[in-house]
């Protein structure tokens, strides 16, 4: 594990070192848990999000994307249960003032109780954790805590306050005078632009049960413990799809979806062994079964994306709070031969945090490589294996020196290429230093012009992965990298 740690450290060192992303206001040290995207990051989640959106909304004919707004009007997030529900239970240190998310707290001396092969104390603290928050049971939370003499990790005291919840949701004002002004919320979730719009997008698109509706936009949690790079972040950004189904399906679109969104995963590079299912013990007051698609991220196998069957409690909440009528009229015919007849759906969701997909991507991706080579000196690199249908920059056109014609044949390659994908141009610097360069970023393909070029116009391609090289024609530059980034 403190390799691993030490792997996550250098990664992080790489993305700001290589344009991926950089700590938010950084000139003014930083914002806690906020995060800048810089050209490579925000192309690489650019090409992530486009693959998203083309499974959802293009593979799938019955699916449509919209994009909601940010700000919502508040009743939206009394109906949805976040005005009342979306909060921690939180503990503060009385020695250091700091404040911790107590399944986090909890969570974390286990992990430290495992790594001293004490494996029966912490199952036990998980398993007394679980039952404790499922029943809200603050008092026995903080007991728990007590009893096993948790300590703060910077005062090192057991002084803790009482447990108390927070939460989440960063509020601000609309309206330009105080008077009439109102408080509204930064979302901090993209589905309820979704449900809001349901009747919109079921009438304008004349929807037939089933069908989704998919979004990605931004969403804002005040995160208490906002810690591992950009997974736990205060501003993040969702992909989200809600699928509407009949009443009483819902456990097989449940089941559908489950398999779907791995298998998704899986065509995005992952390997299968390092994803699994975690079924959710304790179910959110809207669902009927839920689970969570783990990642072994380098700190530990961590939620990548929720699965939920949230019955109809959405769009029932909102029908009652806008006193609007929110159902659908199913004229296929039920077993005795009679339409279905009006409904509020059932809901089964899908939510990927942006953000952490890029993350598992990148973990993925990062690899310290050092060899022997043939004269018995040591070499190295660092390469970011980025599958090449999503790599920033698909192809590197590099002559091999800057004269004798060769960028003239380069610069027309470039223009070539860059309307089908995103070419890099240079010709700086001598060309195993280049290649090197390329490597960092996790371009796929360079290629090499040089004087040989202007005798039978062929080139030297180099692949990434495994630094090979072979002599193809100029001419078939395009079509190879558009093959293989299918
Ligand atoms: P967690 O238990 O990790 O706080 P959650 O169960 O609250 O996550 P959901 O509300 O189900 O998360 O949100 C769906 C997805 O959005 C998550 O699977 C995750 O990928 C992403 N997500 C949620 N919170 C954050 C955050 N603070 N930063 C980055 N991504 C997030």
């Amino acid at each position: 594990m403190a390799n691993e740690t030490n792997i996550f450290q250098e990664l992080i060192s790489h993305c700001k070192e290589y344009g991926y992303i950089f700590q938010s206001s950084e000139i003014y040290d930083g914002l806690a848990a906020v995060y800048d995207y810089g050209q490579n990051g925000a192309q690489l989640k650019k090409n992530i999000r486009d693959e998203w959106w083309k499974s959802m909304t293009q593979f799938h004919d019955n699916i449509v994307g919209i994009d909601a707004a940010i700000f919502m009007h508040p009743t939206t997030w009394k109906a949805s249960g976040h005005v009342d529900n979306f909060s921690d239970p939180m503990i503060d240190n009385k020695d250091s003032n700091k404040r911790y998310r107590v399944d986090h707290l909890l969570e974390g001396f286990s992990e430290d109780q495992k790594a001293l092969g004490n494996d029966a104390l912490a199952n036990e603290i998980i398993q007394a954790m679980d039952a404790l928050l499922a029943t809200n049971d603050f008092a026995g939370l903080k007991k728990l805590i007590e009893d096993n003499k948790i300590k703060c990790a910077v005062s090192k005291t057991c002084n803790w306050t009482d447990v108390r919840e927070f939460n989440l949701m960063f509020s601000t004002q609309i309206g330009s005078v105080a008077e009439e002004s109102e408080t509204i919320y930064l979302r901090p979730e993209t589905a309820q632009g979704i449900f809001v719009n349901f009747l919109n997008v079921q009438k304008t698109g004349r929807m037939k049960i089933p069908f989704g509706i998919a979004q990605t936009g931004k969403a804002f949690r005040n995160e208490i413990v906002a810690r591992q790079f950009i997974f736990r972040m205060r501003e993040f950004e969702q992909m989200e799809m809600q699928f509407f189904v009949r009443p009483g399906t819902q456990m097989e679109w449940y089941s559908f979806w489950k398999a779907e969104r791995k298998k998704w995963h899986e065509s995005m590079g992952i390997p299968a062994a390092k994803l699994r299912y975690h079924n959710h013990v304790k179910l959110a007051h809207y669902a009927d079964a839920a689970l969570d698609i783990e990642f072994e991220f380098p700190f530990g196998w961590k939620e990548l994306e929720g699965i939920h069957s949230r019955t109809d409690f959405d769009l029932k909440q909102h029908q009652e709070y806008s006193k609007k009528k929110i159902q659908y009229f199913d004229n296929d015919l039920n077993p005795e031969g009679k339409p279905f007849g009006n409904y509020v759906p059932y809901v089964v969701e899908t939510s990927v945090g942006l953000d952490r997909l890029f993350l598992t991507i990148l973990s993925l991706a990062y690899v310290n490589e050092h060899w022997t080579k043939e004269d018995g000196t040591e070499d190295s690199r660092v390469v970011l294996k980025i599958p090449a249908k999503i790599a920033p920059t698909k192809l590197a056109i590099l002559p091999l020196v800057k004269k004798d014609g060769l960028p003239e044949i380069a610069r027309a390659l470039m223009e070539d290429c860059k309307t089908a994908f995103h070419c890099f141009y240079e010709e700086k610097d001598a060309i195993g230093k280049r290649y090197r360069r390329m490597d960092a970023i996790g371009t796929p393909f360079c290629v090499t012009i040089d004087h040989q070029t202007k005798e039978d116009n062929m080139v030297t391609i180099r692949y990434r992965d495994n630094m090979t090289q072979e002599r193809i024609p100029l001419s078939s530059v395009k079509q190879l990298v558009l093959e293989k980034i299918q």
